[in-house]
């Protein structure tokens, strides 16, 4: 599933770089901003989508065991200590990938 949308987000990127340089070659007929928006913000919703590793969180005074902070949004509230949800960021809605993380 992650491949499908891995090649889903590269094609609407694509797609933006093509309405790009479609506008600067017709200056006079531009697409909509609305339109721009619209495609990043499918970017950002399938990004999220596709699962990240968490990132190791540095030494923290007073804890012991590794923390966890999201890729995306940089929360701190994952994994241990944490009665969340462990697949998705609390704060942004990151897909997290705890598959390579020893616990
Ligand atoms: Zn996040």
């Amino acid at each position: 599933m992650a491949k499908v949308k891995v090649e889903a987000v590269e094609a609407i990127k694509n797609l933006r770089l093509f309405m790009q340089i479609e506008d600067s070659k017709n200056p006079d007929c531009k697409f909509m901003q609305e339109s721009y928006d619209s495609l990043d913000m499918a970017i950002k919703s399938l990004e999220k989508q596709i699962p990240q590793r968490p990132v190791e969180d540095p030494f923290e005074e007073g804890i012991l065991f590794t923390r966890y902070k999201c890729p995306l949004c940089g929360c701190r509230r994952l994994g241990h200590g944490f009665d969340l949800d462990k697949c998705h960021c609390p704060e942004c809605g990151q897909k997290l990938d705890w598959s390579e993380t020893p616990w």
